[in-house]
């Protein structure tokens, strides 16, 4: 059995393995040449002290032990299987794709957008000459708003099952083991975008079908079940079909709404995304003028109550870029992003505030449970900065 082993150390010595190494090899009482293999298995920075330290969970392998493989996993061929049609080729499409796989089952994924390659033109596009394309943009095509987004894998939530598998399979598609280790592990939006490429080789592999600008229109229910999708005026059927359009798909969820499947309006949140120089916040969170080489661009998490509402900051991101995130070149809706380096030498973050179902019973008579919706789509539409900090001001 491997060794668990936790050091407190400077970040100069937490980047060095062979300094770690011997202080593991001390703490154990045996010399360095009889450790096989260190594999760090947690890392995280306490900066609460003047002098920053790094605590580093260390598994410590010796002489003749068996050590841990790389991760690997065996998909099965799906040919000629039971179909599913899964509608989106986002984080939740593909995901379900994989399990379907695992089970035996044929995944069909339908996803309006384009393809990885293609949407990266359609995304320069917005960025150069505001043209946003509907169907292709950071929301919507290959990999869904996961490929362009940030990669920060971790979460707030306390109800939260064991996600190890999750980030196995990333790791197994090219993402950097070191996610498995760091108390807030990441994989940067310059990486993201060929692990979904690599996420639709394993399922084209295994027999599984991808196709790109097919945006569904329309269900086939019967019997108070959805058996089929419309494209246009194409019908594809499957055993089940599993709806992964995510949250941008304003108009899957008018359409669930139309055809009389249950949805229920729920609170949510709302805000801006602000951004400062990051030598602010790495001056502010570390004590110290400049973070030097050893330490990574810092974060921040706030909360607060404002007049008995809860206002917090979300999906911060150190060393990072803000980008227009809408899907309708008439909207104004931001997001934030970082390269695995973080090297930006700006740092954003969401700040937002809870939007409770009173806030907008006024649209229910008109909209009925798609009122939140429209309430949202009010801020996001105007694109009027002032304005949005006035109706914000509820
Ligand atoms: C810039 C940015 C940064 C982000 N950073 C982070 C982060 O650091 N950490 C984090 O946890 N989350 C982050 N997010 C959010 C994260 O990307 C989403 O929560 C996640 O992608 C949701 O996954 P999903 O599969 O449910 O939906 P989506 O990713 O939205 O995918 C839905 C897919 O369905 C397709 N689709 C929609 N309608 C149809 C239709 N009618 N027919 C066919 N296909 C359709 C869309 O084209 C899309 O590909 C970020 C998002 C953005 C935009």
């Amino acid at each position: 059995m491997p060794q668990l082993i936790t050091l407190q150390l400077t970040p100069k010595q937490a980047a060095d393995a062979k300094f770690y190494t011997s202080q593991a090899a001390r703490r154990m009482g045996i010399v360095e040449a009889d450790v096989a293999l260190v594999r760090v298995v947690k890392r995280s920075i306490d900066a609460r002290q003047r002098q920053v330290k790094v605590n580093l969970t260390l598994e410590v392998y010796v002489d003749r032990e068996p050590q841990p493989g790389p991760v690997y996993f065996d998909y099965p061929s799906v040919e000629g299987r039971t179909e599913v049609v899964i509608v989106g080729s986002g984080p939740a499409g593909l995901f379900a794709a994989l399990r379907l796989i695992e089970l035996g089952l044929r995944p069909v994924i339908l996803e309006r957008g384009r393809d990885v390659s293609a949407r990266k033109r359609d995304i320069a596009q917005i960025n150069r000459n505001g043209v946003v394309d509907p169907d292709s943009n950071y929301a919507f095509g290959e990999g869904g708003a996961g490929t362009f987004s940030d990669g920060k894998l971790f979460t707030r939530s306390k109800k939260r099952g064991d996600y190890n598998k999750a980030l196995q399979t990333l790791v197994f598609h090219g993402a950097t083991p070191e996610i498995f280790f760091e108390a807030h592990p990441h994989i940067g939006t310059d990486k993201l975008p060929g692990i979904m490429q690599h996420i639709r080789q394993t399922i084209v592999g295994a027999g599984g079908v991808f196709r790109f600008g097919s945006r569904v229109t329309d269900l086939k229910i019967a019997d108070d079940r959805i058996c089929g999708v419309w494209c246009g005026d194409e019908l594809i059927e499957g055993a089940a079909v599993v709806l992964a359009t995510g949250h941008s798909a304003r108009d899957i969820y008018e359409l669930l709404h139309r055809r009389g499947v249950r949805v229920e309006a729920k609170p949510f949140a709302m805000g801006v995304r602000i951004e400062h120089p990051q030598a602010l916040i790495d001056s502010i969170q570390y004590h110290q003028e400049t973070r030097g080489e050893y330490l990574p661009a810092a974060s921040y998490s706030l909360v607060s109550q404002e007049n008995g509402r809860g206002v917090y900051s979300f999906c911060m991101c150190p060393g990072g870029f803000i980008v227009p995130a809408m899907t309708d070149a008439a909207e104004s809706v931001v997001n934030g992003m970082s390269p695995s380096g973080r090297t930006s030498p700006y740092a954003n973050s969401g700040l937002v505030t809870e939007v409770r179902l009173a806030d907008f019973g006024h649209l229910r008579a008109e909209w009925g449970e798609l009122a939140g919706l429209k309430f949202q789509q009010q801020f996001e539409g105007d694109g009027n900065l002032d304005q949005t900090l006035n109706k914000l001001a509820i």
